[in-house]
């Protein structure tokens, strides 16, 4: 078994802070994460849709974060699945790492996945969310579709919509569901946060230039094809597309926390359940601490100063020294924090989908993708007496295909909360077992 001082899960914005934090200071790390590359979400591709001045000042850190993270003597596993742990010790699989790593302390930095209500039609091909487009022009310089239509809530349109059209492509049009009031809330707090205005603008001026019809739209979107998207219902309009990218913002991931034994807290607009977590992102178990969307919904700049906070805390805990800058810098590392939390909490709000997907529901939809569970059938469950997500996952199989219910999870939450009568507080996530993720028999064989 490999022995390191500090083990982190997840190399994006908050693990590599992380990383280049405690390893700056001497300490022995290990930095795992299933992707090929380190970087996450936003730091591994921002490829040539993102010119320099469509990335932020958080993505500039991070990347210069990532080059130092490569001059460093952290240990690095790629495609590294951590699929377990028991305390602070992780099982892991992956081509080049041992297959268990015993940590003095551990950060969990595992990030969040995007959300989208189900609605009609939306798990035909030709529909994806805005993350998965953005990749695909990111990584692969291809486009989406021929007609894009790009929908739902938030800056990950703006930023779609700009990359789309930066790459000569077609954007039909921009169904905005949040409300204009919503962003009225954000306004005590964008005097600063100046970056984040100068970016919107910039997105703003590409869409502007190219007249793409901007319209702020509340109704249920309803995707139609035959064998794939042809057409999307919108209110009175429908468009004639073959791809329609949609997306209501993030879910954080919380299942290694949960396995961990943690305590969560309902958190509605930093994502719903989060780990109850200190300033110094202590999680209550002993020397595990949480980092980045995984501890709450904020964004790539929150998950930097978190990732930080985080190494700290932990060098702290290990026995590190830290020098009087050091102090100051905690102290400033905290209220920048309190700041981006704000920010997140306007964000998620204004990205919240409109409860009429949830209300306006079909019998054919379906709510589970990896077993084709429809909404229909979970009526029915909630009518024989069903209150939970794991009364939904013995009765029907939802949550217990290859996404493990990190899908279907929170639509199921909200259903749950919509139609059976309670609070969202009430409803508590899927039980999680290892593996958290699917790894290959044979590695299980191994763990014993
Ligand atoms: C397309 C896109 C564009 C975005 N643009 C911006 C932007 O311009 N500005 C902004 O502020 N935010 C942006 N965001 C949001 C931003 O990406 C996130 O806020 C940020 O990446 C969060 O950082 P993180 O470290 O918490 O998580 P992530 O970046 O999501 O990193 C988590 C990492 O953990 C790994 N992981 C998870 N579970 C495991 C496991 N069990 N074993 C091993 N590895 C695991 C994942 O592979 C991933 O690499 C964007 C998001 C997307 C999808």
């Amino acid at each position: 078994m490999r022995r390191v001082d500090l083990a982190i899960v997840g190399a994006g914005p908050a693990g590599v802070a992380a990383a280049v934090t405690a390893a700056r200071r001497g300490l022995r790390v290990a930095l795992i994460d299933e992707a090929p590359t380190p970087g996450g979400q936003v730091l591994t591709n921002p490829g040539t849709s993102r010119p320099h001045d469509a990335r932020g000042q958080a993505i500039e850190r991070g990347q210069t974060l990532l080059a130092e993270l490569g001059r460093l003597p952290v240990e690095l596993y790629r495609e590294t699945i951590a699929w377990a742990l028991e305390g602070t010790c992780l099982a892991l699989s992956g081509p080049e790492s041992p297959s268990e790593i015993e940590a003095a302390a551990l950060i969990i930095a595992t990030g969040g996945r995007e959300y989208v209500p189900p609605f009609p039609g939306w798990t035909l091909p030709g529909v994806m969310t805005l993350g998965g487009a953005q990749r695909l022009i990111d990584k692969h310089g291809v486009l989406p579709g021929r007609s894009i239509l790009i929908a739902g809530a938030g800056p990950l349109m703006w930023a779609l919509a700009a990359s789309v059209l930066e790459n000569d492509g077609e954007v039909l049009a921009i169904l905005d569901a949040s409300r204009p009031a919503d962003w009225a809330r954000a306004l005590p707090l964008i005097g600063t946060l100046q970056d984040r205005l100068r970016l919107a603008w910039r997105y703003f001026k590409v869409m502007r230039g190219s007249r793409t019809p901007y319209l702020f739209a509340r109704g249920v979107l309803q995707a139609r094809g035959d064998g794939y998207l042809e057409a999307v219902l919108a209110g009175e309009r429908t468009y004639t597309a073959d791809s329609l990218c949609v997306g209501f913002g993030f879910r954080p991931n919380i299942e290694l926390l949960q396995l961990a034994g943690c305590g969560f807290v309902f958190e509605r607009w930093l994502g719903g359940w989060i780990p109850a977590i200190d300033e110094h992102m202590r999680t209550d178990q002993p020397a595990i601490y949480a980092a980045g969307e995984c501890s709450g919904v904020g964004g790539a700049a929150k998950a930097l100063l978190e990732g930080e906070l985080a190494a700290l805390a932990a060098g702290t805990g290990l026995g590190v020294r830290l020098e009087a800058h050091d102090e100051d810098r905690l102290e400033w590392l905290k209220r920048r924090r309190q700041r981006e939390i704000r920010f997140a909490r306007v964000l998620n709000h204004a990205c919240r989908p409109p409860r009429a997907y949830t209300d306006d529901l079909v019998d054919e939809t379906i709510l589970c993708r990896c077993e084709s569970v429809r909404y229909g059938q979970v009526e029915q469950a909630l009518q024989h007496g069903a209150t939970s997500l794991d009364g939904l996952k013995n009765e029907l199989r939802v949550g217990q295909g290859m996404c493990q219910g990190r899908t279907c999870g929170p639509v199921l939450q909200q259903v749950l909360a919509q139609k059976a009568g309670q609070t969202r507080e009430q409803i508590l996530p899927f039980h999680v077992r290892p593996p958290v993720k699917p790894v290959e028999l044979g590695k299980l064989q191994e763990a014993g």
